[in-house]
């Protein structure tokens, strides 16, 4: 088809596919050798509605989508490149690929490459039809504090994936002693003084977490709180409406240990807000026009 050239007719200036819905997508960094292909494979085996994968490799040849087992969800292999500097287009492109197709993920989850900074991807992970859901890092117990010592490129490298993270996670617990969790944490806190820090003992929960996406689920915690056998779940039902000011205070008196909340709720403007707290990210914002969901009780998820 090459009509463009003819077509006189105004183009939207904002691309809003799938009637304005915007699909969550989850940034999962860490460097290499930490697990993120684990974790990935785990959650797609667990995973009961769409996810895309996008892989980033910095090497020609993505081993890690390789490793991917397929599942329902499918793999967007990008290689030859990081997608937070040197593959940037590359990273839209993949974007621009699930646009094309007439029903949308329900999430998307971006396996960073080993030294990507998580905060440069972010900034393209909120791009028409998708939002920025999560940066979730994985932490390698028994390498963590090698790599500190490293060349300097290494160590900024893993300092900034940590700084970034609104979730760590911890990896590799079967390799060390208490003794190194105990220190490892240590240093993660000075590091990340406001960041929770989670144990992915069991690949189970950490799927989990980092396949909780943000609209869909929200109604199906209940039903899945097998995948969070290590969490606690909550709900805070909400009537009618609640003045905004309101909504924040109760949002500032969530427990501490509060790792991700989320819910639909009806403000006095009338507008439904669309409330996501992924450790120390949260976001508070209008449910686009399109959407035509009800409020929801607010479920509360803590560690
Ligand atoms: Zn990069």
């Amino acid at each position: 088809m090459n009509e463009e050239e003819e077509d006189i007719t105004i183009v939207e200036p904002v691309f809003a596919p799938w009637d304005g819905r915007r699909v969550p997508v989850t940034l999962l960094g860490g460097y290499l050798g930490a697990g993120k292909t684990t974790v990935i494979n785990e959650m797609l085996a667990r995973a009961d509605r769409p996810i895309a994968v996008m892989v980033n490799d910095v090497g020609d040849i993505n081993i890690d989508a390789k490793l991917i087992e397929r599942q329902d969800g499918d793999t967007l292999d990008l290689s030859g490149g990081c997608v937070c500097c040197s593959l940037k287009n590359g990273f839209l492109e993949a974007f621009d690929q699930l646009r094309e197709r007439p029903t949308p993920p329900e999430l998307v989850v971006v396996e960073l490459s080993g030294i990507a900074n998580p905060s440069a991807a972010a900034g393209m992970a909120s791009t028409p039809g998708f939002v920025l859901d999560s940066i979730v890092v994985l932490v390698d117990l028994d390498q963590f504090l090698t790599f500190e010592d490293e060349s300097s490129v290494v160590a900024d490298a893993v300092r900034a994936q940590v700084r970034a993270a609104d979730v760590l996670l911890l990896s590799k617990r079967d390799l060390v002693d208490q003794e190194r969790v105990d220190v490892v944490t240590a240093r993660l806190t000075e590091l990340a003084p406001h960041t929770r820090v989670l144990m992915a003992d069991s690949a189970h929960s950490t799927a989990g977490l980092v396949g909780l996406g943000v609209r869909r689920p929200i109604l199906e915690v209940g039903q899945g709180a097998s995948l969070f056998d290590q969490f606690q779940t909550s709900i805070i039902p909400i009537d009618g409406t609640i003045r905004r000011h309101e909504l924040d205070e109760l949002l500032d008196g969530l427990p501490k240990n509060t790792v991700r909340a989320k819910g639909i709720v009806q403000i006095e403007t009338g507008e439904l807000m669309l409330i996501q707290i992924v450790g120390k990210r949260r976001s508070v914002e209008p449910l686009p026009m399109a959407e035509t969901t009800e409020p929801t009780d607010l479920v509360v998820i803590t560690a």
